[in-house]
């Protein structure tokens, strides 16, 4: 099955800079991108930030900044440029008026001077009367007088679309062919009193001159679909855009807890938290992608090269996906695994150095440690950000050194833990090559043969003394990283005065 367009494809990713970014949104962006790539066309990054009560610089500056870290590429868009430029709403506001005025002369839209207060009440009567509430088309075809009576009232007019009279239909990309009655769909609001445009113009608006092919979005947006084509429809009308309305294809809804809608509010659904969590982009990706479509029906890791190579939009699931965070985790460890060593330890670096145990870049001696150290560890870490934890007890100034208090008080400041402690930090006091198999052979040779502990309990004593925690690389690489002098201060240290 082929889904290859005709013309060059043309996608948008369109955020409002509101908040801070979500999942959804990121989600929007990938199959965008990959629908985008997959046909060799082109992805357009537009900011819809027309609404100043809501947007702020710091979200716009943040969407950017996930945008970066996920690793996407934009051809057209903030940073970059382009032929169909600016890509910021807010510096379009002299094309959406003069699209209104055209609208409005053709007789597309109308001034309607109907109050709130008018609207609320006729609705009200509506539902009453059983009839569906929504525009009644009152200022439809206002005559001269009726219209200058208003105007005497000093009320200001919302620019309202004249939505045609008949059923729309359109074959969606996910869905298939879906219909939408006219009386479903009543006139709607383009510019308001105030000359304010809104989402309803801006958006399909730049999505005609932007010459947008393909529209793919949430679920959430698809009342708002008919709307656009109907506009679409005008503005080729009065010579605005190509004429050919985008394809539209709506994505399912992310369902979080308790199968609500995962909403931006729910904190697996912030972005920024999984770079800070230490998840990998290609990870995260790959999670994501599995919201609504999948490579195969018996593998769900992939790169994103590969979804790249086999995205059709056809193929994606219109029902609604669930959210996942163990299987997210899951997938992102599986890729946490998958990295070449020193690429591994590369991406450790940060959360290291944020943690102050490192500099960045790394000393010398910092980086032939964290070289010897990473293999021990990228196979036990399930993100980046558990290096901290791990790794903390090699980096640390001893100074700063301590004990996980709680596993401290379950295996070291017990009598048997004390007992071990003691016992290991004479048979090694003693040795003379200090290496991952001499240390093991001395250890063994003390705690299992003579003191006749089980391994889990003699081994569980000495790894939190040398690493603070129950949870740790291999105990006897450890120490032979952290090295003789280190290791037995720490031995030390954990005897009771
Ligand atoms: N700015 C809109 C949003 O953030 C874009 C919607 C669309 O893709 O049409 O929801
Ligand atoms: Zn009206």
């Amino acid at each position: 099955m082929t889904d290859a367009p005709a013309s060059p494809v043309r996608v948008r990713f369109c955020p409002s800079p509101t908040g801070s970014p979500h999942v959804g949104l990121a989600r929007t962006a990938l199959f965008n991108w990959a629908f985008a790539r997959h046909h060799g066309g082109t992805f357009v990054f537009r900011v819809e930030d027309t609404d100043a009560a809501r947007d702020s610089q710091e979200s716009y500056d943040t969407i950017l900044e996930v945008m970066r870290w996920l690793g996407f590429d934009w051809d057209e868009g903030p940073e970059v440029g382009g032929d169909f430029g600016p890509y910021r709403q807010s510096e379009r506001f002299d094309t959406y008026a003069e699209v209104a005025d055209k609208l409005l002369a053709a007789g597309k839209a109308y001034h309607c001077y109907c109050s709130q207060a008018e609207l609320d009440e006729r609705n009200e009567k509506a539902r009453a009367e059983g009839r569906t509430p929504g525009y009644d088309g009152h200022c439809r075809d206002l005559g001269d007088e009726a219209r200058a009576a208003y105007v005497e009232e000093g009320r200001r007019p919302v620019v309202r679309f004249r939505m045609p009279d008949a059923a729309i239909t359109f074959d969606d990309l996910v869905r298939g062919e879906i219909t939408f009655q006219s009386e479903h769909v009543p006139d709607y609001v383009l510019v308001r009193g105030n000359g304010h445009p809104l989402y309803t113009l801006v958006n399909p608006l730049d999505d005609a001159l932007m010459e947008i092919t393909h529209v793919l979005r949430g679920e959430d947006l698809l009342s708002s679909t008919p709307r656009q084509i109907a506009l679409h429809a005008a503005l080729a009308e009065i010579g605005v855009g190509s004429g050919t309305p985008p394809r539209f294809g709506h994505l399912p809804y992310v369902m979080g807890q308790g199968n609500r809608k995962l909403s931006k509010r729910d904190p697996e659904a912030n972005l920024l938290g999984y770079r800070d969590q230490g998840f990998l982009p290609e990870g995260l990706l790959n999670y994501l992608a599995l919201l609504g479509w999948a490579i195969a029906e018996d593998r769900d890791i992939f790169s994103m090269e590969e979804m790249v190579a086999a995205f059709e939009i056809d193929r994606v699931n219109p029902n609604p996906a669930r959210f996942d965070l163990k299987k997210a985790e899951a997938i992102n460890a599986t890729h946490l695994r998958a990295l070449p060593v020193e690429e591994a330890a590369r991406r450790m670096v940060p959360f290291l150095h944020a943690a102050g145990l490192v500099d960045d870049p790394l000393s010398r001696e910092e980086s032939s440690l964290l070289a010897a150290a990473s293999p021990l560890v990228q196979e036990r870490m399930g993100n980046l950000a558990e290096s901290v934890d791990m790794l903390g007890f090699l980096f640390v100034a001893e100074d700063g050194f301590a004990l996980d208090p709680a596993d401290a008080a379950k295996l070291v400041e017990t009598e048997d833990g004390q007992t071990v402690v003691r016992a290991a930090r004479e048979a090694l006091g003693s040795l003379d090559a200090w290496t991952t198999e001499s240390i093991e052979a001395a250890l063994r040779s003390a705690l299992i043969e003579d003191l006749g502990l089980k391994p889990r309990n003699a081994f569980g004593a000495v790894r939190v003394a040398i690493t603070g925690r129950r949870i740790s690389p291999p105990l006897f690489e450890s120490m032979e990283l952290l090295g003789r002098e280190r290791s037995l201060a720490r031995l030390d240290g954990a005897v009771a005065a």
